[in-house]
Parts: structure tokens; C-alpha cells; sequence
């Protein structure tokens, strides 16, 4: 197949590029760099050995994305396209809207056009809000954000719900991501995030690195066994192999399908610094500070409905995540600037 990756050049899109080219697929990048790196596209493109065509331009743009449509024969699109720091929203909420929502409606748009009928979607455990008893299964409500960044998944998947409603043709997978850390193996791709980390991996990874004095641990007196919340962690690479079970699924059938993309086992933030100081051999400085507004205490995902329709399951263990993480911190300490 010919996929398109909207926001491919970011941290999850570009794993996916390298799973999706190993697959033997083909793929089309379209990034505005507004949260990436060019670099990684030569990166996806050493690691596998092969050309990906790659566009600059604002999934929003409608006549840079017609082109694109045009240009590429496409089967299916991949939207990865989204602003994701959930503290930015709530200061910047028109901007989180009009980004994630609008990138949804362009593709879309250019979707039904070209007569491209299959898409998948980065959507996140954060759209089961705070009502639903954990383990969170598909089956469940979509429930209520805390913050815009939140509502614009719940938003989102509900456009792409409605567009299967009325175009019976139309296929859309929605999957619900939990915590996506580590890298590729090689230690030429990762997380790169801009300025301060907002997330826990990539946070430790630059204390460890000494871009960061210390990690403040948000909260250690929350109803778990430690103290500290625990979240469903999951390497970036099982996530890459679960979007390419999507793709797949995605192209032989039609209407919406929602698949949680999760381990179902919750680590808490004093284990992942454990493990990381184990996989590393660095020894991580760290405080426990005060509560973050808007954090649940714990949750984690069931994940039998994909190891059941998409015979998708994780195979790397936390200790891979750490150590893959550390691998690229290490070997790129300031990122993807050289
Ligand atoms: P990322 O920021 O690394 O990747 C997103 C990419 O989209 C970036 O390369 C950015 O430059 C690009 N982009 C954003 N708006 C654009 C626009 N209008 N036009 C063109 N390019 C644009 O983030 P990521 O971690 O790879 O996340 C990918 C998707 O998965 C996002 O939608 C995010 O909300 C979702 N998600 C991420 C997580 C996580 O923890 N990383 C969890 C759940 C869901
Ligand atoms: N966390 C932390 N310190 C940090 C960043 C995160 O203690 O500097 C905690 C956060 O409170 C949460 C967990 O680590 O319990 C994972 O946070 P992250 O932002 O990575 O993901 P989230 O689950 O919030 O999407």
C-alpha cells in the first residue's frame, strides 16, 4: 500500500515509517516541522534502505494537501498531524482546536475527493476521561477532559464516526494510545521534544544525559502502592507494529472500528526510574513534588480486542524501553541538532 503519514516526521509517525517501509509498504510524509525535525526523514530513510517522499506543508492547507493528493496514489492515510502538550492547551485552546480539528477536516476533505477510503487516527487513553473504571475497554463511554487537548481526540473521533455514517464505503480505525516511550533500536530515532519536557521518558532520559538537574516525581501520595502514579507504558515500536496491523485491517474493511494500543500493565513512576537506572547504569536525581493538575492516579489499558481482531501483541519489555531510550539519548544528547 501507499500511505500517507500526516505528521509523519514526528516522534510515533516516524517509528511507523520505518515499520510500515520494512512491511514493504510505501510511504508519503507531509510535516509542517512545527514539532520535528527534517533529520528524520534521512534517519527513516538510512535505517531502512529506502526513499520516502516527503512534503513541508500544513495538513490544514487544503491546496498544499489537494497536491499532494494528486501527486501520490494513495490507499491510506495515517493522521498523526496533532499539537499534543495537554499544560499548552488549556493556555492556547483556540490554537489546539483549530490545529487538530482542522488538519481532521482537510484530510478528510481531501480525502473524499481523491477517493482515498481508509484512515487511521492517533487518538489516546485520555478521551476515557475520568468516569470509567480501569482496565479501560472500547466497549466504554467516551467520557469527559480535563483539558482542550483532550477534547479535541474525543472531537476528532467523533467527526471521523460521523464521516463512516454517512460514507458506508468510508473506513476509519480509531487507535487509543497509552504511553508511548523508547526508540528504535539503532539509536538513530526517538523522542525529540522541544524545550522542556511535559512527559515522564524523555524527562529522565535528559537528567541522564545532563540536559536536566533533576525530575521532580508529580505527586508521591496518590492511592497506589507507592505513591506515585501508574500509567500503561508501551515502546514506540510495538505501537509502530500496531499501526501497521491497522493499515492493514483498515484497507479490507469499512465503518469505524476503535482499538486500545497498550501493554495492560501499569508501571509506576518510581519503577520506570528504577528500571531506567538499571538499563542505563546512571544513576537518576529526582524529588517528589506536589500533585499535576489533571493527572488520574492510574490506569492502563485492556488490549485483547487488538490481540484478538488484529493478532496484534507487545513483544518489549519495559527493560527495552529504557534501554532503547537511554541508546538514542545517549548517542543524540541534544536530539536531531548535531
Ligand atoms: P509529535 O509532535 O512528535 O508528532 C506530531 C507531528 O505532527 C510533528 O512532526 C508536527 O510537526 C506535526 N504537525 C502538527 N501539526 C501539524 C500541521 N498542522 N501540519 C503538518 N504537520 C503538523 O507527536 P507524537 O508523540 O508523534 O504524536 C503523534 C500523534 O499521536 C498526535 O496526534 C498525538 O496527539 C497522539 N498521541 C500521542 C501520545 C504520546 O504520548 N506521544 C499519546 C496519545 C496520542
Ligand atoms: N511525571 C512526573 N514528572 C514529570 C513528568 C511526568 O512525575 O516530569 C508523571 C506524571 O505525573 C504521570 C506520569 O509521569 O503520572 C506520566 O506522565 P506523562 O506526562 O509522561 O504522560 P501522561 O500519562 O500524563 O499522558
Amino acid at each position: 500500500m501507499n500511505i500517507l503519514l500526516a505528521g509523519g516526521a514526528g516522534y510515533i509517525g516516524s517509528h511507523t515509517a520505518v515499520e510500515l517501509l520494512s512491511a514493504g509498504h510505501s510511504v508519503v510524509i507531509v510535516d509542517d516541522y512545527s514539532n520535528s525535525s527534517p533529520e528524520a526523514i534521512n534517519r527513516i530513510e538510512e535505517i531502512t534502505g529506502k526513499k520516502v517522499t516527503a512534503y513541508t506543508a500544513d495538513v490544514k492547507d487544503k491546496a498544499a494537501m489537494r497536491k499532494v493528493f494528486g501527486e501520490n496514489k494513495l490507499d491510506c492515510v495515517i493522521h498523526f498531524a496533532g499539537l499534543k502538550a495537554v499544560g499548552e492547551s488549556v493556555q492556547q485552546p483556540v490554537r489546539y482546536y483549530r490545529n487538530n480539528i482542522d488538519t481532521t477536516l482537510t484530510l478528510l476533505e481531501c480525502m473524499q475527493e481523491a477517493d482515498v477510503k481508509c484512515i487511521v487516527f492517533s487518538s489516546s487513553a485520555t478521551v476515557y476521561g475520568e468516569e470509567n473504571k480501569i482496565p479501560y475497554v472500547e466497549t466504554m463511554k467516551r467520557g469527559s477532559c480535563s483539558n482542550p487537548y483532550g477534547w479535541t481526540k474525543v472531537m476528532m473521533e467523533e467527526i471521523l464516526e460521523d464521516a463512516t455514517v454517512a460514507d458506508k464505503d468510508l473506513s476509519v480505525v480509531l487507535l487509543r494510545y497509552f504511553n508511548p516511550i523508547g526508540a528504535h533500536d539503532s539509536g538513530m530515532l526517538g523522542e525529540d521534544p522541544q524545550g522542556i519536557p511535559n512527559n515522564l521518558m524523555p524527562y529522565i532520559a535528559q537528567v541522564a544525559v545532563g540536559r536536566r538537574d533533576k525530575l521532580t516525581v508529580f505527586g508521591g501520595d496518590y492511592p497506589t502502592p507507592d505513591g506515585t502514579c501508574r500509567r500503561d507504558y508501551i515502546h514506540v515500536m510495538d505501537l509502530a507494529n500496531g499501526h501497521l496491523k491497522a493499515v492493514e485491517y483498515a484497507a479490507q474493511h469499512k465503518g469505524t472500528e476503535v482499538f486500545n494500543l497498550g501493554t495492560g500493565t501499569p508501571y509506576s513512576v518510581l519503577e520506570i526510574i528504577k528500571a531506567f537506572e538499571n538499563a542505563s547504569g546512571v544513576n537518576i536525581k529526582y524529588e517528589i513534588g506536589p500533585r499535576r493538575a489533571g493527572d488520574l492516579p492510574e490506569f492502563w489499558a485492556n488490549a485483547n480486542k487488538a490481540a484478538n481482531v488484529l493478532g496484534w501483541k507487545t513483544v518489549r519489555t519495559l527493560e527495552d524501553m529504557c534501554k532503547d531510550t537511554w541508546k538514542w539519548q545517549s548517542m543524540n544528547p541534544q536530539g536531531y541538532i548535531k
